[in-house]
């Protein structure tokens, strides 16, 4: 083994014994080169979240064991179709538009397509459905036959105010409540602990796992 997959697999061993076991721990892979997928997997890693369409599928490409993919990043409806295809799970529908074009790429696909609703509970957040516009958007995705609603998921504000992100993943959970589902996705490397703390079911982390993470993806990073 080499030493970077030693550097992933203790870290991912620390982290699964620290988090609760009824706790999926989702490795967030984007900018990782597909040979720190291959070690996450090897790992015991069983879900990846990846943000950027091309850069996932390149990847997806080049790995045979079974993962469960999860985009986690802002869904774009021109690319509804090659993510339907591509991912396993969609956590970041955060409009009746983003979740309309999903249903249909699903559809046409003759798959049913487990997602989750994306709020906003921060500042520092662009995307995310608001917290008081939820169960409308929930209403709308489940009208979808070709969509499966699981729950909701959120990003943590960037602060080291730690009670301004317990409060944040407070109203997450409350929201959560009241849409229903099986899955709250909140909680990553500098805020899973808190995450959890309110109800977390799903954390997604990358850092913690693979170390500080490259400035781009490493497919466009110069060969040195
Ligand atoms: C990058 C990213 C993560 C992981 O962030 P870390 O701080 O490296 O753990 C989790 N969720 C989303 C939506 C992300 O974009």
């Amino acid at each position: 083994m080499s030493s970077t997959a030693e550097g992933i697999a203790s870290r991912y061993a620390r982290l699964r014994a620290e988090v609760p076991a009824h706790v999926t721990i989702v490795a967030v892979t984007k900018f990782q080169p597909v040979e720190a997928v291959r070690e996450a997997l090897a790992a015991g890693v069983a879900d990846i979240g990846e943000n950027y369409l091309q850069e996932a599928r390149a990847k997806f490409a080049a790995i045979d064991a079974p993962v469960r993919k999860h985009f986690i990043g802002h869904v774009q409806t021109n690319k509804a179709k090659a993510l339907a295809s591509a991912f396993d799970l969609v956590q970041s529908v955060d409009r009746a538009e983003a979740g309309d074009a999903l249903a249909k790429a699903a559809a046409a696909l003759g798959k049913r397509l487990p997602v989750l609703l994306q709020i906003n509970v921060s500042p520092s957040e662009r995307f995310g459905c608001a917290p008081d516009e939820a169960e409308r958007l929930a209403d709308a995705l489940r009208a979808h036959s070709s969509l499966q609603l699981e729950g909701v998921m959120a990003i943590g504000p960037i602060t080291e105010d730690r009670s301004a992100i317990a409060r944040a993943f407070d109203l997450a959970a409350a929201v959560f409540g009241r849409v229903g589902g099986s899955t709250l996705s909140i909680g990553m490397s500098g805020d899973w602990r808190e995450a959890v703390a309110a109800g977390s079911t799903m954390i997604r982390v990358g850092t913690t796992i693979f170390g500080p993470r490259p400035l781009r993806p490493a497919s466009k990073n110069p060969v040195t």
